[in-house]
């Protein structure tokens, strides 16, 4: 028995083993986790650095930085780190592909432009005006009729007044068109010789001489109504305002532009330019001079 009280220790001592053996188990365990982590640690720097080269560097600062916003700049500055930044200026070496990315954008325009230009052509819709045509002669105390200039005229239907013949059936359509509306218009004067013109100058009855009148070119007519030469505020007046330009004829010598015309306003006086003319300058709200002028 006491052998096998002898054995006890020696059972004893193996679980004292036992006992101690997990220790040295442990610690290499601790050891072997450690330089695991040690070799990932490493592993996974040098890995990020051929990965990502020095802007590796930057990656920590950009993660140390957003970890703490507050303290970002301050170890920016000061830690290692810092050596980073100095290749920053290696960025804009790829930015230049930035830069091709913006080739195609530069694209975009010229189809813009491309798509602009067929509206730019669609912008000139305005014809040009025909200043030379004979319906677009500008006659006024500054500029006479051409010297020579002769008229060949009709006499206006149902008055003894006369107008260059070449107008003669629009002005007929726009009395047609009147008296249809149940109106009634007096030719108080058409065209006016230079001769007569000259008569009335030398009388003091006008300050226009011979030449420098419209009347003189057989294209303007003073219309009235019955018994008044100014119309002024009649039915008549406000239908010609409204609807002498779709027969060709415009007043003349608006009211607010006696300074360019050289006239007062003048409710009676119409002046012929054509129909297509006329209704340019009637939309354009400019008087003769000023259309003319553009
Ligand atoms: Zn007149």
């Amino acid at each position: 028995m006491s052998n096998g009280t002898r054995i006890d220790p020696e059972e004893r001592e193996p679980r004292a083993i036992k006992i101690r053996q997990p220790k040295h188990k442990g610690r290499k365990i601790v050891i072997a986790v450690l330089c695991a982590v040690l070799v990932l640690a490493l592993g996974g720097g040098v890995f990020a650095f051929i990965e990502y080269g020095p802007d590796f560097l930057d990656f920590t600062t950009v993660f140390i930085s957003t970890g703490t916003p507050s303290e970002s700049e301050e170890p920016a500055e000061d830690e290692p780190l810092q050596s980073s930044q100095p290749e920053i200026p290696e960025e804009p070496v790829s930015e230049p592909e930035q830069v091709v990315t913006e080739e195609p954008i530069e694209e975009d325009p010229e189809h813009e432009e491309d798509v602009d230009e067929p509206e730019v052509p669609a912008e000139p819709p305005k014809p040009e005006i025909p200043k030379d045509e004979w319906f677009m002669i500008l006659v006024n105390k500054e500029n006479p009729l051409p010297e020579g200039f002769t008229v060949e005229t009709a006499v206006i239907d149902g008055s003894n007044h006369a107008v260059d013949t070449r107008i003669a059936a629009d002005l007929s359509a726009m009395v047609a068109a009147g008296n249809e509306a149940g109106l009634d218009f007096v030719f108080y004067t058409a065209y006016r010789s230079v001769e007569k013109q000259n008569e009335l100058f030398a009388a003091g009855k006008t300050d226009v001489p011979g030449g420098f009148g419209e009347h003189n070119s057989g294209l303007a007519v003073d219309i009235g109504n019955a018994g008044n030469a100014d119309f002024s505020g009649s039915a008549e007046e406000a239908w010609l305002l409204e609807h002498a330009h779709e027969y060709g004829f415009i007043l003349r010598y608006p009211e607010g532009k006696e300074d360019i015309t050289g006239f007062k306003h003048e409710p009676w006086h119409f002046r012929y330019v054509g129909r297509e003319q006329a209704k340019l300058v009637f939309e354009s709200g400019l008087c003769l001079e000023e259309y003319l002028a553009q």
